[in-house]
């Protein structure tokens, strides 16, 4: 009797513990579409975590970006800084080894990643894809950059709005990196900032357009809409692997999900708006003027607009919704087309995407 009351106060423990644990995670998906031939890869690469100046334990980072739809991810705390350091040694690979089992299990492309940290110029630099992050953590700039690139590293300029007198500059030491071919990509936004003078060098200099977080705070919501969302690096990969989503940098396929806009080159921008709108087919063909379902397949909304006499002369198309629309057609619209521009899909500093959205027949 006393033995079987043990084994059953025993067993009444384990219940209880495993109740207290969570028994199941939600993962909220964010809908962008493939593009034709490529899988869309959704990514965060500029992170931190304890081990240099953030608040938040590495594992916490996959959990937070699984919740939020994302795919792949990179932790790049900082090789020269870190401020817990009395807490938390100075150990460069080990956010990304205790990340690394919880992002196998949530499915998560896991990238090992470090921030090279210097004052401006040069600024800060990621380094994606390392094998060790050890050997960056060296004096000069250059042999840590250079360090980086003989790992096969893909390595982007952060921010090139922070700090200093020469900030947002190009110095004497990027034409020296430029050289080398040692940098392939920049931020052209990070966290709340978009910086129109790195999208231009992207598209002068042909570097890879990137928009990270580079979070430091736990980020606490709950999943990614329109109007709340983590910056998101839109990979156009050809499989869903970190191999592809390596390749795919290297040949600069990416867009940028910032605030309420979609950042990248009109090559990728203009695929991506087609795959995002479906135009239904109208009950009745129309003459002058006809009722319009217009699908937004995609997480963003979408605004339209267009000049001249045509009605209406913008639409909202909210994200996964259908909006119907009162449309104005030109004298000789057959098939019918309207001309618009995607005012939030941004190819060049204050360029937007012209669209054309054709009417299918019923
Ligand atoms: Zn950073």
């Amino acid at each position: 009797m006393h033995r079987f009351l043990s084994v059953g106060l025993w067993l009444a423990a384990v219940a209880i513990s495993v109740a207290s644990a969570p028994a199941a995670e939600v993962r909220y998906e964010v809908h962008f579409p493939n593009l034709p031939g490529y899988v869309t890869v959704k990514c965060d690469f500029h992170m931190h975590t304890v081990f240099s100046d953030a608040l938040v334990w590495p594992t916490v980072r996959v959990n937070e970006l699984w919740r939020q739809g994302f795919d792949a991810m990179a932790i790049t705390d900082h090789v020269e800084y870190q401020p817990h350091k009395k807490d938390v040694p100075t150990q460069h690979n080990r956010p990304y080894e205790l990340a690394k089992g919880p992002a196998d299990t949530h499915d998560m492309l896991l990238i090992r990643g470090a921030e090279i940290t210097r004052d401006t110029p040069p600024g800060h630099f990621n380094a994606l894809f390392l094998k060790d992050i050890a050997p960056l953590d060296t004096k000069e700039f250059l042999d840590a950059v250079k360090q980086a690139n003989e790992q096969g590293a893909f390595v982007f300029w952060n921010h090139i709005g922070w700090q200093g007198p020469e900030k947002g500059r190009w110095m004497d030491v990027h034409t020296t990196l430029h050289r080398n071919k040692w940098f392939q990509g920049m931020e052209v936004c990070n966290g709340d900032e978009y910086y129109p003078e790195a999208h231009k060098l992207c598209m002068e200099k042909g570097f890879t357009m990137l928009g990270n977080s580079d979070i430091h705070e736990p980020d606490l919501r709950k999943k990614s809409t329109s109007d709340d969302h983590r910056n998101m690096n839109l990979v156009f990969a050809k499989e869903k692997t970190a191999e592809a989503v390596h390749e795919a940098l290297l040949a600069g396929r990416t867009a940028v999900w910032f605030n309420e806009q979609i950042i990248g080159r009109r090559e990728y921008l203009e695929p991506l708006f087609y795959q995002c709108i479906e135009v239904l087919p109208p009950r009745a063909w129309p003459q002058k003027s006809g009722w319009l379902q217009i699908r937004n397949l995609c997480e963003a909304d979408i605004h339209l607009e267009r000049p001249g006499a045509w009605r209406p002369e913008k639409i909202l198309l909210p994200a996964r919704s259908t909006t119907l629309v009162r449309v104005a057609f030109g004298p000789k619209a057959k098939p019918a087309e309207l001309k618009y521009t995607a005012t939030n899909f941004l190819i060049a500093p204050g360029k937007a995407l012209d669209v054309v959205l054709v009417v299918p027949k019923q």
